[in-house]
């Protein structure tokens, strides 16, 4: 039974229950070039493990971009910096590159007006983080609270809200959509008291602080919570026009100029 024969039979049994699927499906051919060249052992064992570990990182990332429930498509690399002058460029860039920030909890608070470009925004910081190998979830800020009520109703809101640990920044989209009359919204300071100082929340809002007392029970929770949010934050405030509606209407202008043309032209 001692032959190399013998050995590669049992090999793909033993590297699944190993679970090694790229070990697996590469070692003929690497070990065709090992023998073909010579190698050491060494390298032979060491070229495959490689392989393996790379392609272990390559799902994990994936993983987390699925689990992320990031909005698709929405990238650093297509959003229009020029268009919102406020925003540092480099700023954002610096937080993507450093992630220094989510080791201190620290947050990320975009305000302005619907249409500039705030969830693209944050979105993309959650994407390029992703890619870094950090682990982030957006929501709508209505459908955490739905959900940490649910929690709360079942005598679980620790627990839930233990669970979002596991992501190093938590993206609340529309935080001020959230009104105290429609739900029950102490929750969302249970959450925030709870990260705070040790896992990042990122959050994008039409509405500046002063209008927050909607979102909370209480005053003093809604200053608790604004407390605790810009404590350690970068706010970005996008108060330029509507990205959305200028290039509606951008469009429009180019609608109207071709048929001008058009009719022109047939004149
Ligand atoms: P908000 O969250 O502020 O309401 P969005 O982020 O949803 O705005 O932006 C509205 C639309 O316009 C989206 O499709 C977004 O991708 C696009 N958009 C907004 N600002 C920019 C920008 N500066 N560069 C590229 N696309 C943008
Ligand atoms: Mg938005």
């Amino acid at each position: 039974m001692n032959t190399p024969l013998a050995h590669a039979a049992a090999l793909p049994m033993m590297l699944t229950e190993l679970r090694l699927p790229t070990v697996r499906a590469q070692w003929q051919t690497v070990a065709e070039s090992a023998n073909r060249e010579g190698w050491p052992a060494e390298r032979f064992l060491s070229t495959l493990l490689d392989m393996e570990m790379a392609e272990r990182e390559i799902r994990r990332i994936e993983r987390h971009r699925s689990e992320s429930q990031l909005p698709p498509g929405k990238l650093h690399s297509n959003f229009d910096f020029a268009a919102v002058p406020s925003v540092s460029k480099a700023l954002v860039m610096a937080m993507i590159e450093a992630d220094a920030w989510l080791e201190q909890g620290a947050n990320l608070l975009v305000f302005g007006p619907p249409g500039v470009g705030k969830t693209h925004l944050i979105a993309s910081v959650g994407h390029a983080l992703v890619e870094a190998g950090k682990r982030v979830y957006f929501t709508r800020t209505t459908d955490l609270v739905q959900r940490l009520q649910a929690a709360k109703r079942d005598l679980r809101l620790p627990a839930e809200i233990a669970k979002l640990d596991r992501f190093d920044l938590l993206l609340l989209d529309d935080f001020s959509y959230v009104r105290r009359d429609q739900t029950e919204t102490a929750v969302l300071f249970e959450l925030i008291a709870e990260r705070y100082e040790r896992k990042s929340i990122g959050l994008t809002a039409n509405q500046p602080f002063s209008e927050w007392n909607q979102v909370f029970p209480e005053p003093a929770m809604t200053v608790a919570a604004i407390d605790r949010l810009v404590h350690h934050a970068t706010i970005l405030e996008l108060n330029v026009e509507s990205y959305r509606r200028k290039t509606a209407e951008q469009a429009k202008d180019r609608n109207l100029k071709r048929k001008a043309a058009t009719t022109t032209a047939e004149d």
